[in-house]
């Protein structure tokens, strides 16, 4: 829009992209307003739009994730901003890194009360815990969640509590959409694992709970496919998507030595990409606890602007993850370190992005 278009052309413009089918994305910027058409572009006609009152220029973006664009967000942001991204007193994608930590799943009360209670000492700002796992077995243990609906309510009454007796916010990751409301109920941010990230019902639902999205890169995905993804979700208004990079399938005999291959190039051609934030799980990404440490290290020296590691207080007797998660002493030692790293890389100043 032009510069002081007034509220009645932006309305107008809106309801017109609607008219046609599509969404509209308002964002504010200091001096612009931009409208962005979310949906099947065929629908637009630009001559249409381009003589409506108060429109300055109707332009055509071609990338896939256009809203989640510094290609968007610069005609009306300053192109080196980010999104800063609040949950209770904790930023992620500000100036400094963020930490999230906890099991890899819930086993019970006094276990993750431990956990908590260890990972807040060590210096970690969200809580995580898996209550409903995906599992490559059907043997396997799936998480409290796969009991039934109360022990599930249960699980999650657990974090709830245990978040908030330790001042930490809390993730854990709804499975399907048949729990996305349940999980809404109890947690500040909402997980979306890897294995789920292709699921597009699935992130329209949980983004319109208007909840920060925690989103994993699928081991399969490339960058276009994960930041197409994550436009599901900004596409229902959502832009608080912390995007989190876990590994990609390795090649060869790869899987002899790390689960995953962390592809931590990801991180800065990300972020030179998108203005979201962007946090690495070295723990998935490596599938070891001796790599972890050097892993976060790396992943901060990456440009990282945070970490996601599983913490146990008796990593050998988890029912889950075992072989990599670390104790609240190690992960203490991995924070202090990446604190001086994250440190020494983020020369850059970092501001919220609106809209
Ligand atoms: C998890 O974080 O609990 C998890 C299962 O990770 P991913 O979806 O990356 O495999
Ligand atoms: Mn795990």
């Amino acid at each position: 829009m032009k510069t002081g278009a007034t509220e009645e052309q932006i309305a107008r413009v809106v309801s017109e992209v609607k008219k046609y089918g599509l969404k509209a994305d308002v964002s504010r910027g200091v001096f612009k307003t931009v409208i962005g058409m979310v949906g099947d572009e065929r629908k637009i006609p630009f001559s249409h739009f381009e003589i409506l009152p108060g429109v300055k220029e109707v332009i055509r973006i071609e990338i896939p994730y256009k809203l989640v664009s510094r290609e968007y967000s610069r005609h009306f942001e300053s192109p080196s901003r980010h999104r800063i991204i609040k949950v209770k007193n904790v930023k992620i994608g500000g100036s400094e890194p963020v930490y999230i930590a906890g099991p890899c799943a819930v086993e019970s009360r006094e276990q993750l009360f431990m956990i908590a209670e260890g990972v807040k000492k060590a210096g970690a700002h969200i809580l995580r815990g898996g209550i409903f796992k995906p599992r490559s077995s059907v043997y396997s243990f799936q998480g409290l969640g796969a009991i039934d609906r109360k022990t599930a309510e249960k699980a999650l009454r657990w974090l709830r509590e245990a978040g908030d007796e330790f001042d930490l916010p809390v993730v854990t990751e709804t499975r399907g959409e048949l729990h996305v409301d349940l999980v809404a109920e109890y947690v500040d941010i909402i997980q979306i694992g890897a294995r789920n990230m292709y699921d597009q019902d699935l992130l329209t639902q949980v983004a319109r709970k208007k909840k920060p999205v925690l989103l994993k890169r699928h081991f399969g995905a490339g960058v276009e496919e994960f930041l197409s993804f994550a436009e599901y979700i900004a596409a229902e208004g959502n832009k608080d998507i912390i995007l989190c990079e876990r590994g990609i399938v390795p090649i060869g005999k790869g899987r002899s030595y790390t689960r995953y291959t962390l592809d931590l190039g990801a991180v800065p051609a990300i972020q030179k990409e998108t203005y979201l934030p962007i946090i690495v799980d070295p723990s998935h990404g490596t599938g070891r606890r001796d790599l972890i440490y050097s892993m976060s290290c790396a992943a901060m020296a990456a440009g990282a602007d945070g970490l996601m590691l599983e913490v146990h207080h008796a990593p050998a007797e988890a029912l889950v993850d075992g072989q990599q998660m670390i104790t609240p002493d190690e992960l203490k030692n991995t924070i202090e370190t990446c604190q001086r790293i994250y440190k020494l890389v983020q020369l850059k100043t970092k501001n919220e992005v609106t809209g």
